[in-house]
């Protein structure tokens, strides 16, 4: 059973509120209930046998955006975040989640995608490049569905940079949304998958935008035993960009003339992988000057809202927490606003482009390309 996990994380969470203040869906919701301490009750209550999984304890459990921040501001980095995903284990293996939750994974057996089918997945690699690649791009799905723009701004990028790349026919969900949401077994099954058509290419390097992917690649895969094999380099499209500029394959020119621009760190590739200092090297390198550092970033930077596809399953919420973090953002009156993954981009741009029109978020090798389209 998942909590058997975390038994030791709910002794110690239960009587604790000393992370409550940085929980970004308690600062939402103001609900105790949404504080690691209420899901620690919660989880001790049902360890107990005292509840049931109960409609609102299970809604509860699947509004926390597993971004972490708890554990990075608890003194013992209890691993709260472990804590709710095993608690979604158990839901999952009495079958109580929410209806949209098992949609999710509906749609990923059907259509190999959350989302559901888009037009883009039918894509093929270029011919020339099907054997024996340097990079294999992999978008992931959100990017897939919902930012289209992010992966032709990369696959500019890429032809600038003159390597040899291609995308796969076909591609699937790595598995992370699965894990996430408690259906481990599942994801583990979808990881195969991905695992063995990825190994079965062997480039030199696996190239993504999104931090869901990364990590999922990085740190999860080898857990069920599916290690890439160690000449494969799996790199974020920020290191990338970062490889290239000291390489000088990419040289900017500083043709990109923003007055001010902010980098918002995405909890995956910042707190969860520790990739901090390429973003802000590449923003710096394009623009010319370093981006402004938000109230909350690095390791402390608060979840915009997206974290575990909550944008897709409570967008409601999700739009509750980015409202948070745009205070720090306008804080900084910055013209441009930068991230490093996809699902951060799609919660800050429906908010930007309803109260603030004159802002822009962008993706960092959006930025990348405005150099090479010549400048703004
Ligand atoms: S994660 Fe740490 S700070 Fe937060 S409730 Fe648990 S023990 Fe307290
Ligand atoms: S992982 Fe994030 S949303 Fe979940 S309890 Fe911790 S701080 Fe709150």
């Amino acid at each position: 059973m998942g909590i058997d996990h975390v038994r030791e994380v709910i002794k110690n969470c239960r009587f604790c509120f000393m992370c409550r203040h940085a929980c970004p869906t308690f600062l939402a919701t103001k609900l105790d209930s949404h504080t690691p301490r209420g899901y620690a009750l919660m989880l001790s209550e049902i360890s107990d046998g005292i509840r049931d999984w109960t409609d609102d304890f299970v809604k509860k459990f699947y509004q926390c955006s597993q971004c972490g921040l708890c554990r990075e501001d608890c003194e013992f980095h209890w691993p709260e975040d472990e804590l709710v995903r095993h608690a979604r284990e158990d839901i999952v293996e009495k079958n109580r989640e929410p209806q949209k939750v098992k949609n999710v994974l509906q749609s990923i057996q059907v259509t190999g995608s959350p989302f559901g089918n888009d037009s883009d997945n039918k894509l093929n690699s270029r011919p020339e490049n099907q054997h024996h690649p340097e990079i294999v791009y992999f978008p992931g799905c959100s990017t897939r569905y919902y930012h289209p723009e992010i992966i032709s701004a990369t696959e500019n990028m890429l032809e600038h940079c003159r390597v040899s790349w291609m995308r796969m026919e076909n591609e699937e969900c790595c598995g992370m949304p699965l894990y996430d949401l408690g259906y481990t077994q599942e994801a583990k099954q979808q990881a195969k998958k991905t695992y063995d058509k990825l190994v079965e290419i062997h480039p030199r390097i696996i190239l993504t935008g999104c931090p869901h992917c990364l990590r999922n690649f990085r740190e999860i895969y080898p857990n069920w035993q599916l290690s890439f094999p160690k000449d494969i380099q799996i790199l974020h499209v920020s290191q990338f960009l970062q490889e290239k500029i000291l390489d000088r394959s990419l040289i900017f020119h500083h043709k990109v003339s923003l007055k001010s621009v902010s980098y918002h760190d995405p909890c995956q590739l910042g707190r969860k992988l520790g990739i901090f200092d390429a973003p802000r090297f590449v923003v710096r390198d394009i623009v010319g000057q370093a981006p402004t550092e938000l109230f909350h970033s690095r390791e402390k930077a608060e979840c915009c809202g997206a974290g575990s596809i909550q944008f897709f399953i409570d967008s409601e919420l999700s739009q509750k927490i980015v409202k948070v973090r745009m205070n720090s953002v306008l804080e900084e009156k910055s013209q441009v606003l930068i991230t490093a993954c996809q699902n951060c981009k799609t919660v800050f741009q429906s908010f930007i482009e309803k109260d603030f029109p004159s802002m822009q978020v962008m993706d960092i090798v959006e930025l990348a390309n405005l150099e090479f389209e010549g400048g703004e």
